[in-house]
């Protein structure tokens, strides 16, 4: 009897744990689908979208007509990333420009990002997500200011500098770049993004932009590190445009913030220095 017990007790647990087993492996198939659905929408977001169009490297894809605003923009991101330097036209980058954030958000939350950002990338599918109801709120509140600046709310500029992230990881290898510091990060990809515009821009000198860093007016709508990309993005081409660094050289440990800073700051005093009072 004792036994009978024990025996009907043995199979009822086995039982339970076919059972489990059963539900176990069925959550597992589910979980699977859901990862297979997650990384075909990131990976091929065009199907949510009405229209494209293509300039150069950079295909933008967008909802409703085709307007003057997105091919301005489109034209504006390719000759940022033609003049930067590190074009690569063997490359071929696709924009998803959203006009909806709830659209936006869905494809932020997707991608475990924060939906308050401009845009991301994910360079693994050669892929930017960009908000416009965000870039348009961050100019609002910031006027444009400063010029070359992550939050001055140019579309384009958002775009190349996601792009940029791509460029980067791409040359450096994904390893190396998860390994930078952050100001590394973003500079390079905010070089990317501006330096074609800077250098044909006589009132944006870089010791210009090195004073401005000091204007607290520029920063009195200070989010807590807004002032820091700036400052990362003048390292990183002070590093380039004037130390003539290449971006191998950047990337290794001994290049570190404070050295650079120093020695940009102190490179600026020579330049003060230089100019002639009359
Ligand atoms: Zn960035």
């Amino acid at each position: 009897m004792i036994q009978d017990w024990g025996d009907r007790a043995m199979s009822k647990r086995r039982s339970l744990s076919r059972r489990i087993g059963r539900w176990g492996l069925w959550l597992v198939v589910v979980l699977l689908a859901l990862f297979a659905l997650q990384v075909t929408v990131l990976a091929f977001p065009q199907i949510l979208f009405s229209n494209h169009l293509r300039s150069g490297t950079v295909v933008v894809y967008f909802d409703g007509q085709p307007r003057d605003e997105i091919a301005r923009m489109a034209e504006d991101v390719e000759l940022r990333l033609r003049g930067s330097g590190y074009y690569d036209a063997s490359r071929i980058d696709r924009v998803f420009f959203f006009d909806s954030q709830s659209k936006y958000a869905f494809f932020a939350r997707l991608s475990l990002v924060t939906t308050k950002a401009q845009g991301f990338a994910l360079s693994v599918f050669d892929n930017t997500y960009i908000s416009g109801p965000n870039i348009a709120a961050l100019a609002q509140m910031t006027g444009g200011r400063p010029r070359y600046g992550i939050w001055e709310g140019d579309p384009a500029h958002t775009i190349a500098h996601e792009i940029g992230h791509n460029y980067m990881i791409d040359r450096i290898g994904r390893d190396t770049w998860a390994e930078l510091p952050q100001w590394k990060q973003e500079g390079f990809p905010e070089y990317v993004a501006n330096i074609a515009l800077i250098h044909s821009d006589t009132t944006a000198t870089l010791p210009h932009r090195i004073d401005i860093l000091a204007d607290g007016q520029y920063w009195d709508w200070q989010q807590r590190w807004d002032r820091t990309h700036y400052e990362s993005a003048l390292m990183v081409e002070f590093l380039l445009d004037v130390q003539g660094y290449t971006l191998d050289d950047i990337v290794v440990d001994s290049v570190t913030r404070d050295g650079t800073y120093a020695a940009m700051v102190e490179w600026r005093k020579g330049q003060r220095s230089t100019v002639v009072s009359p």
